[in-house]
C-alpha cells in the first residue's frame, strides 16, 4: 500500500504564539498481510510476524492507525507563522511582527510602570 494525503494542522507558532494552520505531506507506504487465510477462513498465526499491518477479518486494510501515526511523523517540532517570525518582546510580550516598539527603561517591570510614574509625581512635588 502507498499513498499520499495532505492535510494541514491547528498548531501555535512557536516564537509568537499566534493561532497557525500548518500544511502537512504524509507518504505512505505500508505493507500489509492478511490475518485470516483467504482460501480457507482460518486465521492465521499472527506471531510470526508481529510488528506487520494485517488487514482485518474482513479484508480490509484499517487506514486509521497508519494516517494517525504518518501524520504525528510529519507534525513539525517548532512550528513558525512565518520562517523569519520575530517572536514576543521579552520585556512586554508583545509581538515584534507589528513593528518595533521601544521600552523607556529596559530595566523596568512593566507591571511596576505604575509606581515609577508615582515617583515622578512625588520629585516634581517637591520642588
Ligand atoms: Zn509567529
Ligand atoms: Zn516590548
Amino acid at each position: 500500500m502507498t499513498g499520499r494525503l495532505r492535510t494541514a494542522l491547528a498548531e501555535e507558532c512557536s516564537r509568537c504564539l499566534r493561532a497557525i494552520r500548518v500544511p502537512v505531506e504524509v507518504e505512505l507506504e505500508e505493507e500489509a498481510l492478511p490475518s485470516v487465510d483467504i482460501a480457507s477462513g482460518l486465521p492465521l498465526d499472527m506471531d510470526l510476524e508481529p510488528e506487520i499491518l494485517r488487514l482485518n477479518d474482513h479484508h480490509e486494510l484499517e487506514l486509521l492507525a497508519v494516517v494517525r501515526e504518518g501524520i504525528q511523523l510529519a507534525e513539525p517540532i517548532a512550528p513558525l507563522c512565518r520562517p523569519d517570525c520575530p517572536g514576543l518582546c521579552v520585556v512586554c510580550g508583545e509581538e515584534l511582527a507589528n513593528g518595533p516598539h521601544e521600552h523607556p527603561d529596559e530595566s523596568v517591570d512593566p507591571r511596576l510602570e505604575a509606581l515609577r510614574g508615582f515617583r515622578v509625581d512625588e520629585e516634581s512635588g517637591t520642588e
